[in-house]
């Protein structure tokens, strides 16, 4: 599942973690090694002696009563003799409920447990055996099982449609089932559906009946598969279709919708044609169908031969951005590479969800950076390295490999910082250090061993030990294992010679400050003595490190590869600021990333960080830039309303200034994406930040785009629109209404209304914040509502948490099953500064399961980290103007 708004929830909150809790800093005890997988030992709540092979469900939906009717009629093995068979159901009552063609004793539905139980009318040997049923379900309106999905476009195109979502544990709310990833079996689905339909699911149709103005589609059996993976689409779609290889690809949406896909379809082929080769095992389904839902969910989902997508990630309108692209892309990458990771090979138990997860996330950022090359898609990625550091950095943060005792809790294991980014990483240091090729041999050995089953993580280090010829697991095992990453402390000696050696020593990094626990990390370093060369793959060990000579830089962390922080002996950091701007970009991004990351932790001083900040020397490496602008922004936000706010974005001003005075207003012929990119994320900030002529050029450049839409690439827009509307006033909010309200695509309209949310002025925010809930956003549009909701609580925080404390549900509809996992966890650091902190987490602890108190005492801890990182800030941002202004 890719987890598109989550995401970008997460990005409001600017988060950081840690709390001063030292009684939480100890490391935990190492776990065991986990086993490999096998059926019989794999956890779950259903007995493992009953197992279904293959289900024929047959299900007629009834639109208007937003209810269903069901066939159901399952193969199964019974591998020991019992008079109960124990099954997942939810909102389902089944009847006529029958064992080899005879009536059972008796039958229970428990909502409460999500569990059917069939008492048998005699005790059933073991071997094949088949329970038959009718029942009837419920369609939902929210993305969990069976769902109707309303939809309107500007175009005028409106009208329902249905789809299906069934990670983690919701396909029982569509056929009672044997709903655990282990009982991988054989699913052959009919649907009923208005005879002008068009369907789509796992397999290609077989069978297509009409019969007045409805039509019966019977699909092919999919492969064994997990429950999972089931999908269902039907609606008024149009579609586009291809082929890779063997492979026939389609990409569906609602019809007139469908032209806007090519992008998609082209992606689509050139993705798998990558990947059938990379894994060395070709795509095993006649076809792979990618299907835009126009809203829905949040992100996409990997269906086998199926995917879904949120359409926003899938469509690429005309007029649509470059991050929109990138984001499909992505997005592609990610859900194409599931179809391996979590498709052909599942993890055995959802504490190894990672390994679905991580695994897709590093494949799709691996795919994008080579298709892309003009995008330093591994410099962007950095960005997601950073958010997963930020939440590491917590005392109370888990281990990607997470305890899930049952499958009703399978969702809070989610965790988009931790499962998704933290694993990634660790995925691309062990492949820096193991080698692409041999790594890359390993993952073939893993898909062949375990195609058409499941795994754990440990035959994941069994594949790749086996391929590399070293201990993988010994190697890996604690970072998947355990929470937290190291700081290493690097201590240089100077020969007479000049010669340098290097001891370095580990502690865990904690943001309120770092532990001297003990050092555990098999540490894989990437080193680079001097500006230039390629760096030295080696793991750590006690032994001194022989690094050249006292005057060169040095890097151990070259490329911003490790997934660890460096704190250098002030002489070291001395030489590598002085030496800052001829440094390669990426080890210049990493001194930038730990360098902020240890002022927070108050292990270094801010003016060490601003050191380097200033020290760019001409270079325009986008991410080094961004990475710059998200530290100056984090301290103008921290010191807004304070006497040092307007010193201070003098001084973010003047470190920018150089960067856009080299850049200019204009894209040169042939610029690379991400320059342009800096351009526009320059233009904002300067812009935000009172550059009076940088707030002149914007208003002439949106007066002119007024008049010739045309004028103004899609791209160059958000930043523009943000300028003008921080500064807007009354007929200038009512000049970007207007524009909203014209928007021909959906496009143009999350940009537009997202725009109009940005307005510094209160009076103007009290007017945009109700066409946030107004029927002018399309029905499919929550998207936008919460990006809108996003700009007016940056200006307005009070404001910003009143509307979303009010309308969380309605806002939050897209994250099914996900919703409590956000309130819990990612609630309190969004809003930390919006509201008294007890009257937040009486907000949570009113909406989310008492069980999910460790995830909300991880959003509390972020909070309240926030605020004293917020006072320290203040406090050494205002001393440095003091000495700027006494000097
Ligand atoms: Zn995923």
């Amino acid at each position: 599942m890719a987890i598109g708004e989550f995401r970008m929830l997460v990005a409001w909150g600017v988060i950081a973690a840690g709390y001063p809790l030292a009684a939480l800093a100890a490391a935990p005890p190492p776990t065991d090694p986990e086993p490999p997988f096998s059926f019989e030992r794999a956890p779950g709540r259903l007995p493992k002696t009953v197992v279904p092979s293959r289900y024929e469900i047959a299900i007629t939906p009834n639109i208007e009563a937003k209810t269903f009717t069901g066939v159901e009629s399952v193969a199964l093995d019974l591998r020991a003799s019992t008079d109960e068979l124990v099954l997942n159901s939810l909102d389902e009552t089944l009847t006529e409920v029958r064992f080899d063609g005879q009536p059972v004793a008796t039958v229970a539905s428990d909502d409460e447990q999500q569990l059917t139980t069939v008492h048998l009318a005699h005790r059933a040997r073991t071997g094949a055996h088949r329970l038959t049923f009718t029942y009837t379900g419920k369609i939902e309106t929210r993305p969990q099982g069976l769902f109707l999905q309303p939809y309107a476009y500007p175009d005028g195109t409106s009208g329902k449609m249905l789809s299906t979502q069934m990670e983690s544990t919701d396909a029982r709310r569509l056929f009672p089932c044997w709903d655990e990833p282990a009982f991988r079996a054989v699913f052959v689905l009919t649907f009923t559906v208005p005879s002008d339909w068009a369907t789509v699911s796992n397999m290609p149709i077989a069978r297509r009946t009409v019969h007045g103005a409805l039509q019966t589609v019977r699909f092919d059996p999919t492969p064994k598969m997990p429950s999972y993976l089931v999908e269902f689409t039907g609606g008024e779609l149009g579609h586009l279709s291809g082929q890779s290889g063997a492979t026939a690809l389609g990409v569906w949406a609602v019809r007139g919708q469908e032209a806007t896909g090519q992008y998609a379809l082209d992606n689509a082929a050139q993705i798998l044609g990558d990947y059938n080769d990379y894994f060395g095992y070709p795509f095993p389904l006649p076809k792979l169908d990618s299907i835009a839902i126009p809203g829905g969910f949040s992100g996409a989902m990997e269906n086998w031969g199926a995917i879904t997508y949120n359409e926003r990630h899938l469509l690429l309108p005309p007029s649509s951005t470059l991050s929109q692209q990138q984001e499909i892309y992505a997005v592609q990458a990610h859900e194409m590479a599931h179809q391996w990771n979590g498709d052909l090979v599942t993890m055995g138990w959802w504490d190894d969800l990672w390994l679905n997860e991580s695994f897709a996330s590093w494949m799709a950022a691996k795919e994008t950076a080579l298709r892309n090359p003009s995008w330093q898609w591994w410099e962007q990625a950095d960005v997601d390295k950073e958010s997963a550091m930020r939440a590491d950095a917590l005392a109370n943060s888990p281990a990607i490999q997470q305890h899930v005792t049952d499958e009703l809790q399978a969702s809070n294991a989610f965790d988009p910082a931790i499962t998704y980014d933290k694993g990634q990483s660790i995925l691309r240091m062990l492949e820096a250090y193991l080698g692409p090729g041999p790594f890359r041999d390993g993952i073939r050995r893993y898909m062949q061993a375990h195609a058409f089953s499941n795994a754990t993580t440990t035959d994941l280090w069994v594949a790749l030990s086996a391929a590399t010829g070293k201990d993988v697991g010994r190697i890996a095992g604690d970072w998947t294992g355990r929470p937290g990453f190291p700081l290493l402390h690097v201590a240089a000696a100077c020969g007479a010679d000049g010669a340098r050696t290097v001891h370095v020593t580990q502690s865990r990094f904690l943001s309120a400050g770092a532990t001297q626990g003990e050092s555990h990390w098999a540490v894989p370093l990437q080193v680079r003595i001097g500006s230039h060369g390629e760096p030295a793959s080696v793991l750590l060990s006690d032994a001194p490190i022989s690094a050249g000579s006292c005057a060169e830089p040095l890097s151990l962390d070259a490329g911003a590869i490790g997934f660890y922080r460096v704190q250098y002996d002030a002489a070291t950091l001395q030489t590598n600021t002085a030496h800052f701007g001829e440094l390669p970009d990426g080890d210049r991004i990493a001194l930038l990333d730990d360098e902020w990351a240890l002022v927070l932790a108050r292990a270094e001083p801010l003016k060490n960080y601003l050191a380097l900040a200033s020290g760019m020397d001409g270079d325009l490496d986008t991410r080094a830039w961004q990475q710059i602008s998200d530290s100056l922004g984090t301290i103008e936000y921290d010191e807004r309303g304070r006497p040092g706010h307007e010193a201070l974005t003098a001084y973010a001003r003047s470190v920018l200034a150089p960067a856009f005075a080299a850049l200019g207003w204009n894209a040169k012929p042939d610029e690379a994406p991400d320059r342009q990119e800096l351009r526009r994320t320059l233009i904002r900030d300067l812009g935000v930040w009172g550059d009076a002529d940088v707030i002149r050029v914007a208003r002439q450049r949106f007066d002119t785009f007024l008049k010739d839409p045309a004028s103004l690439a899609p791209s160059d827009q958000p930043a523009i629109l943000a300028v003008v509307a921080h500064d807007a006033d009354a007929t200038t909010f009512e000049q970007l209404h207007r524009l909203a309200k014209s928007t021909k695509n959906m496009s143009e309209l999350g940009r537009f209304y997202s725009a109009l949310a940005e307005v510094r002025d209160p009076t103007l925010a009290d007017e945009a914040a109700p066409i946030i809930f107004s029927a002018e956003i399309p029905p499919q549009a929550f998207q936008a509502r919460l990006q809108m909701l996003g700009a007016l609580a940056q200006e307005h925080p009070a404001l910003g948490w009143r509307l979303f404390s009010q309308h969380a549900h309605e806002l939050l509809a897209s994250q099914g099953n996900m919703e409590a996992l956000v309130e819990a966890q990612y609630v309190p650091q969004i809003f930390w500064n919006s509201a008294p902190l007890d009257e937040i987490e009486a907000w949570v602890r009113g909406k989310v399961p008492a069980e999910m108190a460790p995830e909300m005492e991880r959003g509390m801890a972020a909070a309240h980290r926030k605020i004293d990182e917020k006072a320290l800030l203040i406090r050494e941002a205002d001393a440095l103007t003091e000495e700027r202004h006494a000097s």
